[in-house]
């Protein structure tokens, strides 16, 4: 089978390898149908590294992904040969305290597709997964859809993780990509009150006004907190920060209201912020961070079943092949991408 490796910085290619095969009764071989690069890709492939974890090359990276069953364990009941399944990318020990405690997402012996140290991601023709990581499809859920599920997750978790009902609630977001947006989607499935984007880019700006926010920001054109106190005299309850940026952390500090609770969702390219302690304590803000998702799956499949428009975000198609060139372009937010898939079940479908 082909498989598409990490090779260096900003290099990657394309090698020929065994297929996997079935380990315990309990495991799946999966065909992938479509892999969704992520922002968590994009700083293996930039950085080789994303704090502590550090890539040794070659390593196949990827996590957000769809396929069809190909071959079942004798234990497997969930999930069948021929079955559209979405991947839970996350393979928990079920037995330390963590897991024990209902935080499978920060097992200790926590195994992240395509985590350097744990095991290799799916940009590849097949992977085998254990069957508790497999969520079969209807009908209604094409490839692409499926493999957005993932990063839909992370929105849902981010508005679970805020502990604040969006109910009425006044709330900004830092970054308009595809977690942003996943937040955003999340919100415009609550009663939540104005939604305002702050993102740099104006591509990015009116995908977030078409997916229903209110207002969008230009942080380097606009004076963010002098935009928000327009609209929001009292600023905001709730701010989700989806960048990684120390700018967006100091402008989140000054919009948000007093009690006001910052959801830090983005990955910093350092692994420090410095934090405006005078401004966070009289404000008495509270932060909350965000380690990817716990048992969201489930109602990202509900929340996409019915009608929430995840595919709005997918801008680029490329086969396998074309990993690179895919991972180059998302790296350098070239021609106005947001999210790129790769599609594993065709040739060469170009850009
Ligand atoms: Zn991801
Ligand atoms: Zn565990």
């Amino acid at each position: 089978m082909k498989q598409a490796v990490l090779t260096g910085i900003r290099r990657m290619a394309i090698i020929e390898r065994g297929k996997p095969q079935l380990k315990n009764d309990s495991d799946v071989l999966i065909r992938l149908s479509c892999v969704g690069v992520c922002g968590s890709d994009i700083h293996y492939f930039v950085d080789g590294r994303i704090g502590s974890q550090v890539v040794q090359f070659p390593f196949a990276v990827g996590h957000e992904c769809s396929g069809v069953i190909e071959e079942v364990g004798r234990a497997v009941t969930r999930v069948k040969p021929g079955d559209l399944v979405a991947v839970d990318p996350s393979i928990h020990c079920g037995v330390c305290d963590q897991c024990l405690s209902g935080r499978p997402h920060t097992c200790r012996n926590n195994r992240f597709l395509g985590c350097p140290g744990q095991i290799e991601g799916c940009l590849s023709d097949y992977i085998v997964m254990p069957e508790f990581c497999c969520y079969a499809l209807d009908a209604s859920f094409s490839p692409v859809k499926a493999a957005l599920i993932e990063p839909l997750t992370i929105g849902i978790y981010s508005v679970e993780q805020a502990q604040m009902s969006p109910e009425g609630k006044t709330i900004g977001i830092f970054g308009a990509g595809p977690i942003g947006l996943s937040v955003l989607l999340t919100l415009r499935t609550t009663n939540s009150g104005p939604v305002y984007c702050i993102e740099p880019l104006g591509y990015r700006r009116e995908k977030a006004l078409e997916l229903g926010a209110t207002l969008a920001i230009d942080p380097n054109q606009e004076d963010v907190e002098q935009s928000v106190l327009q609209v929001e005299p009292w600023l905001l309850d709730l701010v989700f920060e989806c960048s990684g940026q120390q700018d967006a952390v100091d402008n989140a500090l000054k919009i948000l209201k007093p009690g006001g609770r910052l959801v830090l969702v983005g990955i910093p390219p350092e692994a420090r912020y410095v934090f405006d302690m005078d401004l966070m304590r009289r404000k008495e803000i509270s932060v909350q961070n965000v380690r990817r998702q716990n048992h969201c799956v489930e109602k990202a499949i509900r929340l996409i079943r019915g009608g929430l428009p995840v595919e709005k975000m997918v801008t680029h198609h490329f086969s396998l092949a074309e990993s690179e060139r895919a991972f180059n372009l998302v790296a350098d937010y070239r021609d106005e991408v947001i999210k790129a898939v790769i599609d594993l079940q065709v040739i060469n479908t170009g850009a």
